[in-house]
């Protein structure tokens, strides 16, 4: 009875260091996250699938999508979400792509179902609550059970991504009527992105690009 008491007045503390926090991080954590924000995230946005990451995958920020991820932490994605939101709207893509279709990189039934969540759908979620874009959670879905990527050369996951894809039923009942910009938690190599990008633009379907929270630095 106290302890449920006490849990009403005591807020939970920082997911990432434990200190009392106010909100989602404590202001150290929050600090050191904003240090992991990209200044130029606009370069990229060019190529054969563009891209505009928020931050590099590295210190607090890499905690941050680990902890969300694998320490059942989903409102880290609201934090996570509204920055990119943010980043996107100062972006000079936002006027020119005010009615994109948001489609979040599937996981697999089975991964969605052991991790309760899809970390790029609740990002997402959050990306279109700050930019007023529409969400299609279910324009793609996985068929393949890609096995980990972590440890893979560039070569590897290319073909391990390649097919994993189909166009969800939402999408292929109605073509949607504006671009499509994907959205996942990390970018790597762009190998699971472009073979989703792949997958709609073989049915028609245009994709601008798309918006992740963080870029790994790119592999050789
Ligand atoms: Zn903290």
């Amino acid at each position: 009875m106290l302890k449920g008491l006490l849990s009403l007045l005591v807020k939970p503390n920082c997911p990432l260091c434990d200190r009392a926090a106010e909100s989602s991080l404590c202001p150290w954590c929050a600090k050191q996250l904003q240090k992991m924000q990209r200044s130029h995230p606009e370069r990229d946005w060019q190529g054969e699938l563009p891209w505009f990451a928020w931050g590099n995958y590295g210190g607090v920020l890499k905690r941050a999508i680990a902890t969300l991820k694998y320490e059942n932490h989903p409102e880290l994605a609201q934090l996570l979400g509204f920055s990119l939101g943010k980043a996107w709207l100062e972006s000079p893509f936002a006027t020119p792509l005010k009615g994109a279709i948001v489609v979040p990189i599937p996981l697999h039934p089975r991964k969605l179902k052991q991790r309760g969540f899809n970390q790029a759908e609740l990002i997402g979620r959050n990306f279109c609550q700050y930019t007023r874009l529409p969400l299609q959670p279910l324009g793609l879905e996985r068929c393949k059970d890609t096995e980990a990527m972590f440890g893979l050369k560039a070569s590897d996951r290319a073909a391990n991504v390649s097919e994993a894809f189909i166009v969800g039923k939402p999408f292929q009942k109605r073509k949607p009527n504006a671009p499509v910009l994907l959205v996942d938690d990390i970018y790597t190599t762009g190998a699971t992105a472009l073979s989703a990008a792949q997958t709609l633009r073989q049915q028609g379907i245009e994709v601008a690009g798309m918006v992740v929270v963080a870029r790994t630095i790119a592999q050789p």
